[in-house]
């Protein structure tokens, strides 16, 4: 018998209440190992910590931060810190069991975890930003460590944090910690290839769902929403190929350009402006027309719950890459399915960005990197073999790709949970 957990209420929509929903889908593909599926409905540990600092006027602000170590039965913890407003822990917890089933279903030696602060980063100085990270890593510091779970970027957080967390970590522990976190500096340990990792990831999974679908990516119509690390990377690889970027959101806009926006001059604009900087480029609609932009592939990269039902009736899409994490709720992946539209979800889709992390812990740890042909050659078979396996496992079983990455993963972390045995 298993009791709710109390401290989280989710709903049908909400991150957790999504990942229940995925997690319920598996269930009857898991054979005998069903009996230990309680386990990845519930993290193993949740620190929130309070994130005092002094303000460049002199006042004391202060912000919840948190950190979530959902399942470690594979390995250390694994997973980004993200500074945003609307951040809370059960958003955390959701994002920490994505990164338990992703790094399960690329086979990395990783269990999930996920941190975050509650603080608009853009309303900081860049002093205030320096103090809310290091404040924040201190505090995470007991759960945190080379050998026991590893942050990374995510939305808001980028190399610069990554070096001052990585540093408050090295001065608390006495020596220099650089497999504290991935996603660093390259001069302090990162690795070749990591920035554009998870975009190239979404690239890759996206062309060999494309071939499989008899999609000409030469000419295809894409829709991006998020145009910052990942968005904007897999926009940019996908226009290589010959495809047309058409629409283009992020938190200041919508832009539409039917014959594909320019993107050698939309990046750099968005970087400072946002993508409405570039009205010359293209036209500026209400955002929700984004969604019934005519185009053959959407790639939603920005935040959580953003596929609704009402946007996948509406989407023209054949193709759905999820670049970001849990952008499609339970109804939309139904409507999804009903209407032929294939989706790639996000624990495989975006899994390239933590596969080049694990790359840059196993870097850090031998102390020789590598160069950047042998990083994407390994990334991309690493990302190819575990999308085939996966893709096996839905024709087998006749279900959609999500479905079959759960059972690939939770078979992999039940197994291991199953096989280390409860303690005591
Ligand atoms: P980022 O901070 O670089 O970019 C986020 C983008 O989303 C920005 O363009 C921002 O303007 C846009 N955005 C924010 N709020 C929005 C809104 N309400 N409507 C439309 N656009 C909005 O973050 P990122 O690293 O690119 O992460 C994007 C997503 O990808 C997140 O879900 C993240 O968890 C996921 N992800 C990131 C990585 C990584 O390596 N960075 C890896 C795996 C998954």
């Amino acid at each position: 018998m298993s009791e709710q957990l109390s401290f989280v209420s989710p709903t049908a929509n909400s991150p957790w209440g999504t990942y229940l929903s995925q997690v319920d889908r598996v269930v009857p593909y898991l054979g005998p190992l069903a009996r230990w599926v309680e386990t990845l409905k519930r993290p193993k540990r949740a620190l929130i910590v309070d994130v005092p600092i002094e303000m460049d006027d002199g006042t004391i602000a202060h912000f919840e931060g948190y950190r979530v170590q959902h399942n470690m039965s594979r390995g250390p913890g694994k997973g980004g810190v993200r500074f945003h407003p609307d951040v809370t822990l059960e958003e955390v917890m959701a994002l920490s069991a994505w990164m338990t089933i992703k790094t399960a279903a690329v086979n990395l030696p990783y269990g999930g975890a996920k941190g975050g602060i509650r603080v608009d980063p853009k309303k900081l100085s860049l002093q205030e930003l320096e103090k809310v990270t290091r404040r924040y890593t201190s505090e995470i510091g007991i759960i945190i460590g080379p050998h026991t779970d590893i942050p990374a970027p995510d939305v808001n957080t980028n190399a610069q944090i990554m070096a001052w967390m990585m540093d408050t970590y090295s001065m608390n522990v006495g020596g220099t910690a650089t497999g504290v976190v991935t996603g660093k500096p390259l001069h302090l340990g990162g690795s070749l290839g990591r920035v554009k990792a998870t975009g190239r990831g979404v690239f890759v999974t996206g062309r060999e769902a494309a071939r499989r679908l008899g999609m000409d990516l030469r000419g295809a119509r894409i829709a991006v929403q998020g145009f910052g690390n990942v968005g904007s990377v897999a926009a940019e690889l996908f226009a290589e190929a010959g495809a047309k970027i058409v629409a283009v959101q992020d938190h200041t806009g919508t832009i539409v350009n039917s014959n594909g926006l320019d993107l050698a001059k939309l990046v750099p604009i968005s970087r400072t402006d946002g993508v409405i900087g570039f009205k010359a480029g293209g036209d500026i609609v209400p955002n929700e027309d984004f969604w019934n932009t005519p185009c053959d592939i959407l790639i939603p990269a920005a935040l959580e719950g953003q596929l609704t039902a009402e946007r996948a009736q509406k989407t023209t899409a054949r193709l759905v890459l999820e670049g970001a994490n849990g952008p499609t709720v339970p109804q939309a992946d139904d409507i999804l399915a009903e209407r032929g539209v294939l989706v790639v979800p996000d624990v495989i889709c975006n899994a390239g960005g933590v596969t080049v992390s694990y790359f840059e812990w196993v870097q850090d740890f031998s102390s020789f990197f590598w160069d950047e042909d042998e990083i994407n050659v390994r990334l991309d078979r690493i990302m190819m073999n575990a999308l085939n396996h996966i893709w096996d496992t839905a024709d087998k079983h006749k279900i959609p790709l999500r479905t079959a990455t759960y059972a690939v993963a939770c078979e992999r972390i039940l197994m291991a949970r199953q096989e280390r045995g409860l303690y005591p």
